[in-house]
């Protein structure tokens, strides 16, 4: 399988108060030269330890720095090429994964480290123009957060773009200049999600964090054509790995761990349908989780995956997994490439609106030549005079459209009337005075200052921070064009040769880093295939030892088969357990609908509940159920004297609903669907049935309807009794309602 590998590395915390106070035993050994990290059972100490080999391994002295110039600095390095990235913290809860990623006051995360490189590396390269702008959101309980929008509380929507893929609509971006600005943003967003947890009782260890740094770069070559790239670095903090069923929950705790269960189980079974390689499906539509990352794992994107562990014998079960889950992951092979031209690049946008800005602007200064002739004639001076009057004229007509349009501030319109007024006089002059070369104002180009921001429909949602919406909402051209030039970054420290020689310092470590561990992977191979040998004797040991090697291996793979095994059983109750509880819920739901039912009354849409069960709509899109609105349905009975034609039929059919039932969904989306969804169009009653039942309602409700009949068959016979009372015979003339005489 072609591709570049995703990137795995383990790092273990030391024991924490607890486990000291405990005396808990380390079972996690960890060797750096042959990045192994190692696991002894502790119910089995004499058994060999499990031994994982990773892309890097880190103890418990290791620190962050050390962490991100071996695998940090080379993917952030990759992202300011335009290449996507991602960092997942991936363990139980308390491993050190928040440690890892967002730091603390002694040790900086991952996350801080890579906004400080990309700002080294932006300020430092004169060659191209930069925009960067972060996001922040929470996943919690199968809900999408904004952690830095203004409404941080309520659930955002995934949708997919057939170009751009799955993205969060309206979720807020936000422009960064240089460090702090993404120091803000993570405070701010850290805040929020401490916020979210008190009133939605969640806390981080249950809920996954996605901090999504964007940088767009921009590059003139050598004709002067620019060329525009974007790479998207997401730093993942996920929930704790540990299983939630352990915890005991039940109702809506149980529903919270299912759920979190959910997204980290559908992460798990991407990743093994992925490693696999022979599932032609890849369940990434399962959890909001997987859907988002959907690049990272197999798709466009760098990846690199930090397993955090914990050193005690009390977390061996879940270390272990914790162990096998990394160890599977580096399985997966990425395909990143370069994002070349991105059709939605921001960067584009500002640069045109700055280039036509200063366009706007230079109108203010005479900038075309025009060389008028000495000797001209009165005739022509008169034709050059109306000619210019023409273009003043057209000039001023075409600012006052585009205030009407843009409502451009009164006073900068006002300003720029009064110079091109000026401009005209002054030339009107000249050519009265028959100067000989004379200036001409350069037309001042008509701006579409093109203010209008990208919409959440389009994927990326370009609703900035705060000072650039009150940019944005500038009309000062000036003040504008100023302001969208401080966004766009690149070259500020071009001149600090401190800083560029410690870019690269690192990126020799990084390559050299690289190298070494691309030796140490063809190093053995190698090694056997090469060695000569001084006698058979020597070979015959060599080739001894290498078999023990081999036999101690399969024991190993025998053992590990026998812990999956183990490992899936165990999975495999928790699955039953989960669709027991399930079912008994679904039972009791069904019973409480049984109770109910009698009460609906029959001219009620939701009397059926059959059919209402048949048309109901499964949304993938908002995971959940699209049911018709709750009507009753008028039958208006024939009356006495009416004939077929008074029935409410339509075109030979009886018309039941007015529009398609569904105040959620459109019209034609439902007929969509219906096209789209077979189990839908199958059960879709067709209106055939539909009268049919209609007619047998009409014809029992005739035939029980004695009610309804009643009174004037009553009043009928009365009134002939009368008759006969009093003429001693039936009037000849009296008839049913169907028109027979009957006579007596
Ligand atoms: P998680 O995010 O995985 O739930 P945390 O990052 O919050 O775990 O770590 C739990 C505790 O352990 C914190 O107090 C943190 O400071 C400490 N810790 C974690 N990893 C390390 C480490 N490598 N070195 C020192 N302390 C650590
Ligand atoms: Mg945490």
């Amino acid at each position: 399988m072609s591709g570049e590998s995703v990137k795995v590395v383990v790092r273990c915390r030391p024991m924490n108060q607890r486990e000291k106070d405990l005396k808990c035993e380390n079972i996690v050994k960890i060797n750096s030269p042959q990045n192994t990290a190692q696991l002894v059972c502790p119910t089995e100490p004499d058994q060999p330890p499990k031994s994982f080999a990773f892309d890097g391994v880190y103890g418990i002295d290791s620190n962050t720095e050390a962490i991100y110039s071996d695998v940090g600095f080379p993917l952030v390095e990759s992202v300011c090429e335009g290449y996507n990235g991602t960092v997942f913290a991936y363990g139980q809860t308390g491993c050190g994964k928040s440690f890892t990623m967002q730091g603390n006051a002694a040790q900086k995360g991952m996350i801080p480290r890579a906004f400080e490189h990309v700002f080294e590396a932006v300020s430092t390269d004169t060659s191209k123009k930069y925009l960067i702008r972060a996001s922040y959101l929470e996943i919690y309980n199968e809900n999408v957060r904004d952690l830095l929008g203004k409404d941080n509380k309520s659930s955002l929507d995934l949708h997919e773009h057939p170009e751009k893929g799955v993205y969060v609509s309206n979720l807020s971006w936000h422009e960064c200049k240089q460090v702090v600005d993404c120091d803000k943003l993570m405070d701010k967003g850290n805040k929020n999600r401490s916020v979210g947890s008190t009133l939605m009782n969640a806390d981080s260890s249950r809920s996954h964090s996605i901090f999504t740094i964007n940088v767009e770069m921009c590059e003139k070559d050598n004709e002067g054509e620019e060329h525009y790239r974007a790479g998207k670095l997401n730093l993942v903090d996920l929930a704790g790995s540990e299983r939630q069923s352990k915890t005991g929950a039940s109702g809506d705790r149980l529903k919270e761990a299912t759920k979190i269960n959910l997204s980290l189980s559908a992460l798990g079974n991407v990743i093994s349908a992925l490693v696999d390689g022979k599932s032609k499906h890849v369940p990434y539509r399962d959890s909001k989780l997987t859907r988002l990352l959907q690049d990272s794992l197999g798709g466009n994107t760098k990846t690199l995956m930090i397993a955090a562990l914990s050193p005690a014998a009390d977390n061996y079960e879940e270390t272990l997994s914790t162990l096998r889950y990394a160890n599977r992951a580096k399985n997966i092979k990425n395909k990143p490439k370069i994002n070349e031209d991105p059709k939605d690049a921001m960067l584009r946008e500002l640069q045109e609106e700055i280039k036509i800005l200063k366009l706007q602007l230079a109108g203010k200064e005479p900038i075309q030549a025009v060389v008028t002739n000495n000797s001209m004639s009165s005739e022509q001076i008169e034709a050059e005079k109306e000619k210019l009057r023409q273009e003043f004229e057209s000039t001023i007509h075409e600012l006052q459209n585009q205030y009407e349009e843009e409502k451009m501030s009164k006073e900068a319109l006002m300003k720029k009337m009064d110079t091109i007024k000026n401009q005209y006089d002054n030339q009107i002059n000249l050519l009265d005075e028959s100067g000989p070369s004379k200036l001409r104002p350069g037309k001042p180009k008509s701006s579409k200052n093109k203010k209008q921001k990208k919409t959440p429909e389009n994927g990326e949602v370009a609703d900035l921070t705060d000072s650039s919406q009150n940019m944005s909402e500038s009309n000062d051209p000036e003040q504008r064009l100023h302001k969208l030039e401080e966004m766009v970054v690149g070259g500020e420290q071009a001149n600090n040769e401190e800083l560029k020689k410690k870019r690269i310092k690192k990126k020799k470590y990084a390559e050299e880093r690289k190298k070494l561990s691309e030796t140490l992977k063809k190093g053995d191979d190698e090694e056997f295939m090469l060695r000569v040998y001084d006698s058979v004797q020597e070979e015959v040991q060599y080739k001894t030892k290498l078999l023990e090697k081999e036999k101690e291996k399969a024991k190993f793979l025998q053992n590990e088969v026998d812990d999956l095994q183990r490992e899936f059983e165990r999975e495999r109750e928790e699955y039953l357990d989960m669709i027991r509880k399930q079912e008994k819920q679904i039972k009791l739901v069904s019973k409480l609908n049984q109770k109910i039912q009698p009460l609906i009354p029959n001219d009620c849409n939701y009397y059926n509940m059959d059919k209402i069960q048949m048309i109901a709509i499964w949304s993938e899109e908002i995971q959940d159920w699209i049911l018709p609105d709750l009507k009753r349905e008028k039958l208006s009975l024939p009356s006495m004297t009416s004939n077929e034609n008074d029935l409410d039929i339509t075109n030979g059919q009886l018309e039941i609903y007015e529009d398609n039932g569904y105040s959620q969904i459109p019209q034609q989306q439902v007929l969509l669907q219906s096209r789209k969804q077979d189990s839908f169009s199958q059960f879709m009653p067709s209106r055939e049935p539909e009268i049919d039942r209609y007619r047998l309602k009409l014809e029992n409700s005739q035939y029980d309807g004695s009610n309804y009949f009643k009174n004037r068959r009553q009043s009928e016979l009365l009134s002939q009794t009368q008759d006969l009372k009093s003429n001693g015979r039936l009037s000849p003339i009296s008839s049913s309602k169907n028109g027979t005489r009957r006579f007596y």
